[in-house]
Order: C-alpha cells, then structure tokens, then sequence
C-alpha cells in the first residue's frame, strides 16, 4: 500500500482545524501539534460555576444553507451536528450611544437590514440600498465559491479603498454612517486604515445570517478534531512546538520543547507568521522578509468581563449590543487611559430554565496591551497555571467595575443582578493564543499597503505554508475561508472548491 503524505499542522486555531479536517478528507495523515490543553485557539470555553463562557468567539455568520462557511461545515460533515441559535432576525446587533434611548438595529438578510436603516433614514433611501448592493457584490467577488469566475484586477480595487472615504462618500447623514460601522468591534476598523474588502466581507457575513452557539464555540472545534481523527489523522494537545528544521530546501521535521522530533512531508504553521519565521532554522528565510513581517502592526486586545446573573433577574436580548460613548464610532481603541472604555459590546447567554432570562453574558471592551504590559513575563494557562500578582487582581478588579459602572448607565440593574465575575485581560489572550500581545486578530490591513500586510500562504520553503487570521482576514468566517485556499497549496484548489460545491447538491 502506497504510503500517505504526513502532514504536520501547528496550532488547531480554526485555520489548523479546518485545514486538517479538508487534508485528513482528502486522504493525507494529519498530524495537529497543539500546545494548549484544549483545542481550537479562539474557539476555546471556559467553565465556571457550571456556565459555559466562550473565550473569544461569541458569534459567527454564513451558516445557512447556500452560503460560504455553511458549505464548508457541511462538506466537512459538521454541519448538522452544530447546536447553533439564530440572532433575532430583526436585530442580530443593537447599536445604541451613550445616553440616548433609541436602539438601532442591524436586521439579517439583505432586505431586512435595507428596510429596517431606511425606516431610521428615510432621506438615505438610494445610498443604503446601493451600499447594500455594493457589500453584496464584493462578498461575490471575494467568495472562493466564484474562484475561477473573478477578474482579479476587480477584486484588487476593494484591497485598495478606505472604508471610512467610502462611507463619507457615499452617505450625508453622520448618525447612518456610525450605524453602518457601529460593530466594528468584529474587525477593529480603524479610520484610514481599514479597507473597504474586510468591512464588507465581514458585515456581509452576518447580515446574511448570525448565529450563537448554544454550548460553546468549542464544539465547532470537537467536531474538526473528529473529522480529522476519523480519518485517520491525530490532534495533540499539550504539544508546543519550539523549532522548524529545513534541511537541502525542506523542512523535515518540527522539534518540540521536550526534544521531540515530528517527520513530516508538508508542514502548516497556524500561528503568527512571525513566530514561525522565528521558529524555522533556515537561511531561506531571507531577512528582508523577517523585517517585512516584524514591521507589521497588530491589531488592539481587548478586556473581558464575564458575568454569572443571579436567577430571572436580567433580561434576555436575542441581540448583541453595540455601545459607544463617543460620537466617533472609529478608533476606541485608540482612548486615554482616564476615558477607558469608549465603547463596547455585550453578548448575551439565554438560560436554559427560563429562556427570558439572561443566565451568563460576556462585556468586551478594546484594551491595549500597554496597559498589562508590566505583567507580560508572567505566564498564566490552565495546564501551568501561576498567579500573575495582586496588582494586576487590583487592575482586573478595578477595570471590571469600571465597565459595571458604564454599562449600568444602559443597563441600570446589571449591577444587582450580578452573581459572580471573572475576567481576562490581553494577557490571558497572549498566554492562550500564544501571540506577542493579546492581539484580537492579528495583523492590521492597510488599504494604503495592501501588499505589504496580505500574507501569502506559501513561504520561501516549499513545504511550508502559513494558514490563520493573519494572512487575509480574521474571523471564524474569513479564516475558514483561507484554510481552503491554503490547503490548494497540497491539493488543486478548483476540484476542491468543486467537491466542495457538489457536496450541497
Ligand atoms: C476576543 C476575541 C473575540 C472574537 N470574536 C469573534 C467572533 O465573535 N466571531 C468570529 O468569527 N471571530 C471572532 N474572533 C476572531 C477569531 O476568533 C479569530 O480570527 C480566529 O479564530 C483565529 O483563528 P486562527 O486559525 O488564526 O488561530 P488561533 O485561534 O489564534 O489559534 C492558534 C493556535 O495555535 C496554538 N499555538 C500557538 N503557538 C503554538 C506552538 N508553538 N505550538 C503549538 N501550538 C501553538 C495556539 O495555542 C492556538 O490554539 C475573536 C477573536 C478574539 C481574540
């Protein structure tokens, strides 16, 4: 029997997953080397007082039938075996600032969310419906499902537009275009930085369809592991990989930090392809592409707070919040320490025994690494846990009833509803993503740049290629996405896509 091409994934983020579970499919033996305890990267839970809180993704789109991330769960076979909630249909996110009563609401699918802005903006009536056309069209364009049918030079455009130009050309009224980014907390938007190509792409995904898990964003990350196991392959945990050794233009293997040697004949590194270049023992990475890379910036962190509610005492809201207590809804994270937070977004977990109640609910808010930087050489993880020091409790503390006490202003039970808190910090995502700085999704697009910050997926070595958020968009969505353009690097990319196609059928 003729033997099967080893491949060896580093990291199971869910660029590692997916890429495996396609491989495993596709007849290579997978190997995923993860070095948390449990897998998944940002699909990781928590548990705490029995709730489940997810560490990072609280919400995905494009999983209704017909539509991208929905066709690659399902050819996968994980599709109906997700436990997955719609967001209310009318109002996936509900925008409100600081102080004002009225909620704006993003509805799903095209039509709904063009009716329900032009409800709020009447004389806005041509400018929605052409910006509504326009993400649609750019979602079409940059779809790996019209792979073979996109002029490339078209596609290139998008790469080169600032979303936030757009939306001042296109639209008069300041309030619509807060509305039209108010949840860009998905994608950290930062005002002529952002290119239109990841707006759109990531808006254009929820409006089609949001949805929350109802037992945690790890179970997308169970089911990918069993698809890979199932077919052979095997996910490791607790395994870090400290080196990537190339030998005569190959690499041969990745070492780990207790010594061990893995063989491989392609390797994928799901991690921050500036951590991999640091890893690879070789002069084929060429300086000039490590300093290309080093100069990059990353985008912000973020600081969580995680609630437990007492029983039926907060309501339920089918809805994630957006708030913002600026008028401008661009560059919160850029705040002075004394202004902290500017804005935030609060995600919400029905309780199983009374579905009109609230049972646990996460508040998230941009913080910068700055801030926790003088604790960034302790290192907390589950599988090695330490404390981090008093202070930094204090800090936590400190900033959790901050955020209690703005959140309140909206919410003016939360605080006697609550139970318990626990919280994390850039550090906790540092520590549990592995990156340098908690970053929330990697490396910044730049429309002005759009060459120097898109990552290719091949490097110099030709058995190593990159997979994850920081080669063209971050999100459950756009990295899923990649993995499969990624994984055409092994396998040919257009009878992929076409499986992938038929499978629906
Ligand atoms: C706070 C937060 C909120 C978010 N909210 C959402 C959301 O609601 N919806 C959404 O779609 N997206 C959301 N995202 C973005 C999304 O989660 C990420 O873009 C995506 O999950 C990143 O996947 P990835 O494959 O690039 O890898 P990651 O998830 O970063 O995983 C990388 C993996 O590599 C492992 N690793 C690192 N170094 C090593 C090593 N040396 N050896 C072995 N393993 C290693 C890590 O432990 C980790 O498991 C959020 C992200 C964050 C941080």
């Amino acid at each position: 029997m003729r033997k099967k091409i080893d491949i060896v994934i580093i990291g199971s983020g869910i660029g590692g997953l997916v890429s495996g579970a396609i491989l495993a499919k596709e007849g290579f033996k997978v190997t995923v080397l993860e070095k948390n305890r449990q897998v998944g990267g940002c699909l990781q839970i928590f548990v705490r007082e029995k709730h489940i809180f997810n560490s990072s993704v609280h919400y995905i789109g494009g999983l209704e039938k017909g539509q991208n991330l929905y066709r690659i769960f399902n050819y996968l076979g994980i599709m109906n075996n997700l436990t997955i909630e719609k967001l209310d249909v009318s109002a996936s996110e509900r925008i409100i600032f600081h102080g004002e009563e009225k909620e704006y609401l993003i509805a799903q699918g095209y039509p709904n969310f063009v009716k329900s802005l032009i409800n709020d903006f009447p004389d806005e009536e041509i400018a929605i419906k052409n910006y509504a056309a326009e993400m649609e069209l750019i979602a079409k364009k940059f779809s790996i499902f019209e792979f073979n049918n996109t002029d490339i030079f078209e596609k290139s455009k998008y790469l080169t537009i600032d979303t936030k130009a757009y939306l001042d050309t296109l639209f008069k009224n300041e309030k619509l275009k807060s509305i039209i980014v108010g949840n860009n907390m998905v994608y950290a938007g930062i005002a002529g930085k952002t290119p239109l190509f990841v707006h759109a792409l990531v808006i254009n995904s929820y409006i089609e369809s949001a949805w929350i898990f109802a037992k945690g964003s790890s179970q997308i990350a169970k089911l990918l592991t069993k698809v890979i196991t199932e077919n052979g392959g095997a996910v490791r945990r607790n395994v870090k990989v400290a080196k990537i050794v190339e030998k005569e233009g190959q690499i041969k293997f990745v070492k780990t930090d207790t010594g061990e040697i893995i063989n491989g004949d392609y390797f994928f590194s799901n991690i921050h392809p500036l951590q991999t270049i640091e890893m690879v023992e070789s002069t084929l990475i060429r300086n000039l592409y490590k300093n290309r890379i080093k100069t990059l910036e990353n985008s912000v962190s973020v600081f969580c707070l995680n609630i437990i509610f007492k029983p039926n005492s907060f309501k339920y809201t089918n809805s994630n919040y957006c708030c913002f207590l600026t008028e401008n809804v661009w560059d919160t994270m850029d705040y002075k320490k004394e202004e902290w937070p500017l804005s935030y977004s609060f995600f919400q977990t029905k309780s199983t025994i009374s579905p009109n109640f609230t049972e646990s609910a996460t508040i998230m808010a941009y913080m910068k690494y700055d801030e926790v930087k003088k604790w960034e050489n302790t290192h907390n993880v589950v599988n090695s846990p330490t404390e981090r020091g008093e202070d930094y409790e204090m800090f936590k503390k400190q900033k959790a009833n901050k955020l209690i006490e703005i959140v309140s202003i909206k919410f003016p039970n939360l605080q006697d509803s609550i139970k318990s808190i626990y919280t994390s910090t850039p550090l906790t995502f540092k520590d549990y993503m592995g990156t340098d700085d908690g970053s929330i999704y990697g490396i910044v697009k730049d429309y002005k740049a759009p060459l120097q910050n898109m990552i290719s997926s091949r490097t110099k070595i030709n058995n190593l290629f990159l997979v994850g958020q920081n080669l063209a968009l971050h999100g459950v969505h756009g990295v899923a996405m990649s993995a499969v353009i990624s994984c055409g690097n092994i396998v040919d990319t257009t009878s992929l896509i076409n499986k992938i196609m038929d499978f629906e059928k």
